[in-house]
């Protein structure tokens, strides 16, 4: 019979240590395409703040435009239709903390919706937390063509101030700067909460890689280990099963824990015959039915092995030497009885057996050895029958 794949073998295989790696390599691989992801979504998220920004200051001046025109047309005077402007713009608050001011370009504060106080003062020498004179910067950067500025401002309704990234431009007939920004904290909560969602939905991946590889590893070590103790034909114990046993029965009956220790040795009679007249695939078939017929027969925890091709093995300790023959007829029986059809024809099988008792420290070689010794004198006393 082909070499079984023992149990040591599939301790030998690590499994277990080999699926940790590869989940922490599955875990490394996840935080790599997160990170990638992330930093692609922060850049798109810049992105999209700004140009949001500068839509709105394209928005701000075309209302602007709207009342120079009508100051142009004569329809308003500069005064009110500057007024109307700053009113409309006043009063254009957006997401929460967005909003327009407008400053002159000598740096004097026109309009804020939130810090009304300013409002008419100069706020040329205003510095924030780093020291930066940002309004300065406002107008130098709006006569410039327009642009970012990066400085710290208060939020609305809070005094504590927060780093801002704000768009100016200028709009020249009037000489006015318009600004609005965004405050990065409020983006940086915004990613923050794309990353702990992010990190969740990784980690819930994870723990399922997880659980399947464990379910999966469990399931084949198992499939594993069934076949490397079952023979698949007949799904009786096998040969290496039986050697790997030998040890515990042999030190079980040294230490007298039972009588006996029997080997029964079978063999189907014959067995060339079947495969000659109806094929080896229906000699398979015999083959596994008498297997069923020994699982059948045999106690629990008697060890039923398919020993090669068409013979058989079962170790069992017992009390009596007759619980061995009992065994072994049953097994006879129980073969003989089963009834086989290949087309119109109907045949049964006969089985003989040997049966050997262990004597005081014999091996299990030798203990083998005696019963297939009765297994073949039981073939020449004319078969079918059990010696012992
Ligand atoms: P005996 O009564 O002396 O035991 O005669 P026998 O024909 O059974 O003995 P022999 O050892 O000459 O033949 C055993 C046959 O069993 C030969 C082999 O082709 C067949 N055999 C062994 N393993 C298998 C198997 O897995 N499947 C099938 N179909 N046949 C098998
Ligand atoms: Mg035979
Ligand atoms: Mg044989």
């Amino acid at each position: 019979m082909a070499s079984e794949i023992t149990d040591k073998d599939l301790v030998k295989l690590n499994i277990k240590p080999k699926l940790a790696v590869l989940a922490t390599i599955s875990l490394l691989g996840m935080v790599v395409i997160l990170l990638i992801l992330l930093k692609s979504i922060t850049e798109s998220l810049y992105h999209e703040r700004q140009l949001q920004t500068q839509q709105l200051i394209d928005m701000g001046t075309g209302i602007i435009r709207h009342f120079h025109a009508l100051q142009v047309n004569g329809e308003l005077s500069e005064k009110s239709a500057q007024h109307m402007a700053m009113t409309t713009l006043q009063s254009a608050i957006y997401g929460g903390t967005g909003y327009f001011w407008i400053n002159d370009i000598e740096g004097i504060l026109l309009m804020h919706p939130y810090n009304p106080e300013l409002v008419g003062k100069s706020v040329l020498d205003m510095r924030d937390i780093d020291g930066k004179y940002f309004f300065k910067d406002f107008i130098a950067t709006a006569k410039a063509g327009g642009g970012w500025v990066d400085y710290y401002w208060s939020k609305p309704s809070e005094e504590k101030t927060y780093r801002k990234l704000s768009h100016v431009t200028l709009f020249k007939p009037w000489n006015w700067v318009l600004g609005t920004g965004i405050y990065l904290d409020d983006m940086e909560a915004e990613i923050q909460n794309i990353v702990y969602r992010a990190i969740a939905i990784v980690a819930v991946l994870f723990i399922i890689l997880i659980l399947v590889s464990i379910l999966m590893s469990n399931h084949f070590l198992k499939q594993l280990s069934n076949l490397a103790t079952h023979d698949p034909l007949t799904s009786l114990l096998t040969r290496r099963f039986l050697c790997e046993k030998m040890p515990i029965l042999i030190s079980n009956h040294d230490r007298s824990i039972q009588a006996y220790l029997a080997v029964i040795f079978l063999d189907i009679d014959h067995f060339k015959n079947v495969n000659d007249t109806y094929g080896h695939a229906y000699g398979d078939k015999v083959l596994s039915q008498v297997g069923k017929a020994i699982l059948k027969s045999v106690r629990t925890g008697d060890i039923g092995v398919r020993y090669g091709g068409e013979e058989f093995v079962i170790a069992m300790s017992c009390n009596d030497k007759d619980e061995a023959i009992q065994v072994a007829e049953r097994i006879r029986a129980e073969a003989h009885a089963i009834e086989f059809q290949k087309g119109r024809k109907k045949f049964s099988v006969t089985l003989s057996a040997g049966i050997a008792y262990r004597q005081e420290n014999e091996p299990f070689e030798n203990l083998i050895k005696r019963a297939d010794e009765k297994l073949y004198k039981a073939k020449e006393e004319g078969r079918d029958r059990i010696e012992y």
